[in-house]
């Protein structure tokens, strides 16, 4: 079910199958037609995501963008089949991981080889499935309005190159996408174009941002009061992630 989190900004659950199927944001004011769609899911998971806009009153033409946090096969996954619902809707993504898209380079989508064949004896994957149009690439510090929403994107490199945050200043909330989690969890850090030390610096600088609204893409949210999670979860694993 969809739930509020504050006036403006929606939560879709993931729905895990045996992998994992990345929750959804959506973000927009009510009495705004523009809205933001933060992330899709796994393969095959966007219809009942379609559903539950559509049950909201969100209809397919009010979606105007879709921000991936990254490009993991467990956010990006049902994206094609988002776009054949919202064709008109633009993908934006960060600059590290858009070039990948445009050359069909799945690499970070499938993370790793052992991935990829898990995944392709799973699902039919044409050629060219995960090549895509970028319409803006994004480079960390932009402040976008989404539908009333002002929401400042943070390039979080670590879990993968081009990893980010969106951050509302008013509420001091942080989508985190994978790269951190409620109850002292982190993203991996060993798929293709993860580096243990760039998660290190963006582990540090989520800490220092005093985050009251924690939503990751996985597992639980943190409605309020993240803060001192966070800091611990920081604290915790930084020692272990190299200079
Ligand atoms: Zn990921
Ligand atoms: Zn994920």
């Amino acid at each position: 079910m969809i739930e509020s989190v504050v006036e403006g900004i929606r939560w879709i659950p993931g729905r895990d199958k045996f992998l994992p199927d990345s929750h959804v944001y959506v973000i927009g004011k009510p009495s705004s037609t523009d809205f933001t769609l933060v992330d899709c899911g796994l393969m095959e998971m966007g219809s009942y995501k379609l559903e539950e806009l559509d049950n909201f009153g969100i209809a397919p033409e009010q979606i105007k963008r879709i921000i991936m946090t990254h490009t993991h096969m467990d956010h990006i996954g049902c994206l094609p089949e988002l776009l054949r619902a919202i064709p008109e809707a633009e993908v934006w993504v960060h600059d590290e991981e858009a070039s990948y898209l445009e050359r069909g380079d799945d690499r970070i989508v499938f993370g790793n080889s052992m991935f990829e064949s898990v995944i392709r004896s799973q699902y039919t994957i044409p050629e060219g499935f995960f090549r895509f149009k970028v319409h803006r690439k994004l480079s960390g510090d932009e402040v976008l309005d989404l539908g009333g929403i002002s929401m400042r994107v943070i390039h979080l490199p670590g879990h993968s190159a081009g990893s980010i945050g969106l951050f509302n200043e008013e509420h001091k909330l942080l989508m985190s996408g994978d790269t951190i989690y409620a109850d002292g969890a982190i993203g991996r850090y060993d798929l293709f174009s993860a580096n243990p030390s760039d998660l290190k610096r963006s582990l540090e600088l989520v800490g220092d941002m005093g985050i009251d609204i924690l939503l990751p893409c996985h597992n639980r949210i943190v409605r309020c009061g993240a803060d001192p999670m966070v800091k611990n979860t920081v604290d915790q694993w930084s020692p272990l992630l190299g200079d």
